[in-house]
């Protein structure tokens, strides 16, 4: 019997992933970080790699594995993975588009409620038996105000249309207009955020969109503005968004990406006007299977000789 292609996993994958991964491949999970001994002898052998949205794969590690063929992201954020390098090997990238759409635009949705309501307080105010000396402080309307995005691709769209529905007069910021949707373009993150009461990114991350999001864009957001980010926490200048946290430069921000996770600073978390979770966009049992299966179909294509269902852009003819 032929033996089965060797694969490296660089992140922690799910049972459902490593699962049908073991029963296709001779699997070495996480041999890089874990046993550097082992990880020599195999990779002269490793032909493919399958990680997650936040995993790295480097330059470096790629040269270290002369036989690569394929990376396999579980996410549709690849900025971790060199794909320039991945590209002048022949190394093909492949990714988990469109299945992950309705989950992270219902987040988004879910912390613009979160932090304009005030919900982790309101539920605190019962718990702690708060409610019998008084009602809660009055909050913010969202419905009916004006949602700024920061990015109108897959997701950026299914935020959009979520919107629509609280009636929310809808902007967006990108490299490029598209003419085909009913919304306004702006050309800068700055001149979008004057204009919006929910500034929400959803942009990829990487070099190209580093800090975006700077004190100049919160200070044009103002003292009414929200911001919310379940893009990558490298979008925005996370030192700059405490300052104005703390000086009311903005009135909060609800956050599911931070710029070292998973550690969150001790100014941040002290913060009342922020909610935080835990990088939690994708993560429900329907979508992690959905992408699980779209990474196996990705890698089962490739060795199968077959069009990849979802190679990066970078990587498509
Ligand atoms: P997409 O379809 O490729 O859309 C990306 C959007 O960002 C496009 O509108 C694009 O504009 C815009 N953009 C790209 N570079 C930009 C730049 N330098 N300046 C301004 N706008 C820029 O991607 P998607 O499927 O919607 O996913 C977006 C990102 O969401 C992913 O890359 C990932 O980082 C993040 N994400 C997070 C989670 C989570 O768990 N929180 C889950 C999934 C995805 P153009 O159309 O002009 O190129």
């Amino acid at each position: 019997m032929a033996s089965l292609p060797d694969l490296l996993t660089v992140a922690r994958l799910a049972p459902f992933l490593i699962e049908p991964l073991q029963g296709a491949f001779t699997v070495h999970e996480r041999l890089h970080e874990l046993d550097t001994a082992a990880f020599e002898r195999a990779a002269p052998r490793i032909r493919a790699i399958c990680g997650s949205g936040e995993s790295k794969v480097s330059a470096e590690l790629m040269a270290r594995l002369p036989k690569l063929e394929i990376v396999s992201i579980m996410g549709v954020g690849y900025d971790g993975v060199d794909v320039a390098a991945a590209k002048a090997r022949g190394v093909m990238v492949a990714h988990t588009p469109d299945v992950l759409n309705d989950d992270v635009a219902d987040l988004a949705l879910a912390l613009m409620l979160n932090i304009a309501r005030r919900i982790p307080q309101a539920d605190q105010h019962v718990r702690l038996g708060q409610w019998p000396a008084g009602p809660m402080p009055l909050a913010r309307k969202m419905s009916g105000s004006r949602l700024g995005l920061v990015g109108m691709g897959r997701i950026g769209q299914a935020i959009a249309d979520r919107a629509k529905a609280f009636g929310m007069t809808i902007a967006y910021t990108a490299r490029s207009a598209r003419p085909g949707l009913p919304y306004a373009f702006h050309a800068t993150p700055r001149a979008l955020a004057t204009v919006s009461d929910f500034l929400v990114v959803i942009t990829p991350g990487g070099a190209a969109t580093r800090k975006l999001i700077d004190a100049e864009v919160l200070r044009a957001l103002g003292p009414e503005g929200y911001l919310v980010n379940v893009a990558r926490g490298s979008v925005v200048d996370e030192a700059a968004l405490v300052t104005a946290l703390q000086q009311g430069v903005i009135a909060g921000a609800a956050l599911d990406v931070f710029e070292n996770e998973p550690n969150v600073p001790e100014a941040l978390r002290a913060l009342p006007n922020v909610v935080l979770v835990p990088h939690i966009g994708s993560a429900t049992v329907q979508t992690r299977h959905a992408m699980a299966a779209r990474a196996f179909d990705n890698l089962q294509a490739h060795f199968a000789g077959k069009p990849l269902p979802s190679a990066v852009r970078e990587c498509q003819q």
